[in-house]
């Protein structure tokens, strides 16, 4: 929180500001840092998954221009070392149930730091559109006023496809992917079940892992065969990724032996078994097995 205490301080010029010889787009550095201290502005940065080098090239000069940056759990911390020496670092928490700073009120502190004159660096995981509540700090800057920029980032699922190897929308397994929410609110699931269970296509559950028994069951119960792959991805594109591999009816008991930590996607569809993915999961294990071995589970 010490943080905050500086936060309607105005905007210190950074002594790591890059030279001209340092960094050949120097003098659009210059414009856009006045642009910053007459103004400011609000940039909405997707972090992409987990693996750092996994953020775009403008994120990455954002980050380093920056006189705040307001960043979640989700976000690589190991991102923050490229911000300026006098830089904000404001740490807004989310973890599951346990806000650390209410939505509203990152909202109003995104609007207080631009409306001294920061520029502000709004630090999400993924992408800020998906799933990120980047829509309603949108929506508030707006009213405010507040000019404010999306920079897109790598979302969970693309990320965690690429780790994995499972190719999304393989031409031989799927038309579409669908992106859902496995999350609660109001202890109340609001999945679109049609949508899930839609032929020839892959689907991917974000925040869905502490739901996973309760949405696998469902599934089953309306008409989903069993044997559908489904495979849970945690802590993609890190060094410390997991992934559990099995079908909708055994993945929740697997999971319940090998518990895995968050953040974790769920991903159902045949593609999970395309590319001879099962095949590369035997490998990663030692042993060639079918699908439905045991060995496929990739702890
Ligand atoms: N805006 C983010 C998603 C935020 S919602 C994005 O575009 O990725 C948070 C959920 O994203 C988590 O509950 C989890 O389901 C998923 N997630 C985020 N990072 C992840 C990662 N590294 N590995 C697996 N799932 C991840």
């Amino acid at each position: 929180m010490t943080n905050i205490v500086n936060l309607f301080a105005s905007p210190e010029k950074s002594k790591k500001e890059p030279s001209k010889q340092e960094n050949p787009k120097t003098e659009k550095l210059e414009k856009e840092s006045l642009k910053a201290d007459s103004i400011g502005e609000v940039f909405l940065v997707g972090a992409g998954p987990g693996d750092p080098e996994l953020i775009t090239v403008k994120a990455m000069r954002l980050l380093q221009q920056a006189d705040a940056i307001v960043y979640d759990r989700l976000a690589n911390p190991l991102l923050l070392d490229y911000a300026r020496k006098h830089c904000d670092l404001i740490y807004v928490g989310k973890k599951k149930d346990q806000h650390s700073l209410p939505q509203d009120q990152i909202c109003a502190l995104l609007a207080a730091l631009a409306g001294c004159g920061k520029k502000v660096v709004r630090l999400k995981g993924g992408d800020p559109f998906i799933f990120g509540r980047g829509g309603e700090e949108v929506e508030h800057l707006a009213e405010q006023g507040i000019a404010c920029t999306i920079v897109p980032g790598i979302t969970a699922a693309i990320g965690c496809a690429a780790t994995t190897q499972i190719p999304l929308t393989h031409r031989d397994h799927a038309h579409a992917v669908t992106f859902i929410t496995g999350h609660r609110q109001h202890g109340k699931m609001y999945i679109n079940w049609d949508l899930a269970l839609q032929k020839d296509s892959t689907v991917v559950f974000y925040m869905g892992l502490s739901n996973l028994p309760e949405i696998t069951s469902e599934l089953i119960a309306r008409g989903c065969p069993g044997d559908k792959p489904f495979a849970v991805v945690a802590q993609g594109t890190a060094e410390t990724q997991q992934v559990l591999v099995g079908t909708v009816s055994d993945i929740a008991e697997r999971l319940a032996r090998h518990p895995l930590p968050s953040p974790a996607l769920l991903i159902m569809g045949d593609v999970i078994n395309a590319n001879g993915y099962a095949q590369h999961l035997a490998d990663l294990t030692g042993a060639a097995q079918p699908l439905s071995a045991e060995m496929l589970e990739v702890i």
